[in-house]
């Protein structure tokens, strides 16, 4: 274990695998200015998934986006990697009856 070696709150903490609150919030902050610098210096491909997390939301990338999401959702499902009785699996398009449930549920709030 690398403890405490590791550089808690910069980037490179996160990228040791620390997940303390510090080292996410580094870890955030950089994500943040190179998503701007990105987007900013239009240094993207359109049509990604990975342009619309750095913010662009041009048609091209926004069906980029949802196609992934879906690819998604119907892997997690076909996997069986959910949890039934949870709004967020009734969304990965679970129609059990405690997923749907829990989606009515948070649809209701
Ligand atoms: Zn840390
Ligand atoms: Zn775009
Ligand atoms: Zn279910």
């Amino acid at each position: 274990m690398l403890e405490g070696r590791i550089p808690h709150g910069t980037n490179s903490g996160y990228t040791y695998g620390c997940r303390c609150d510090a080292c996410r919030a580094a870890k955030r902050v950089s994500w943040e200015a190179t998503r701007k610098r990105r987007l900013e210096s239009g240094d993207f491909i359109h049509g990604r998934p990975s342009s619309y997390c750095y913010g662009c939301r041009c048609d091209a990338c926004r069906a980029a986006w949802s196609a992934s999401m879906k690819a998604y959702r119907k892997r997690r499902l076909e996997s069986g990697d959910i949890i039934h009785g949870r709004a967020s699996s009734y969304s990965y398009g679970c129609r059990c009856r405690s997923c749907v449930q829990a989606g009515a549920l948070a649809r209701a709030r």
